[in-house]
């Protein structure tokens, strides 16, 4: 079965940055499962994904303006504390997720004041060129109510 629209895709992922630092690894936990054509993944990563199959193994250099966008200068914005988790600990240049009205989001503290913190809005990855190693581990068809959801359930997808 070929990965095509409405299909869902199971998938293991290393990724590094243009140094080769490595970012992410899925390996050692269930692999990253996506509804394919549903743009649940950054779109470079979604379109190296088309056409393939189970047990394929390939790279792909994904650059900036197709995963996380460019990064942009002075945007940043000031939040009270009490939407932090644990604000007692946060310290500058650390990654938070934050729950939004347009759900949750990563961003990084600039600097922390008695009530309220500036944080840098841009994704943590933005301007970045992204090395994928993929190991495609499954695909099948999507379940009914997977498509009306648009994304998967289960191991590696949503749990709700
Ligand atoms: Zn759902």
């Amino acid at each position: 079965m070929k990965v095509e629209r409405d299909k869902v895709v199971l998938f293991h992922y290393r990724l590094r940055d243009e140094a080769g630092v490595e970012i992410e690894d899925s390996r050692g936990r269930a692999p990253l499962a996506i509804l394919f054509g549903h743009g649940n993944i950054i779109r470079g990563l979604e379109q190296a994904l088309a056409g393939r199959a189970a047990g394929d193994r390939f790279e792909v250099v994904v650059p900036p303006e197709q995963g996380y966008g460019a990064r942009r200068a002075d945007y940043t914005q000031r939040v009270p504390k009490k939407y932090f988790p644990a604000s007692d600990h946060l310290r500058p240049g650390m990654a938070v997720t934050l729950a939004t009205d347009h759900g949750p989001r990563t961003v990084t503290v600039l600097k922390v004041g008695s009530s309220v913190v500036d944080v840098d809005l841009n994704h943590p990855m933005a301007g970045k060129t992204l090395h994928f190693a993929i190991e495609i581990t499954a695909v099948r068809d999507a379940e009914p109510e997977e498509l009306a959801h648009g994304h998967v359930h289960g191991a590696g997808g949503h749990e709700h």
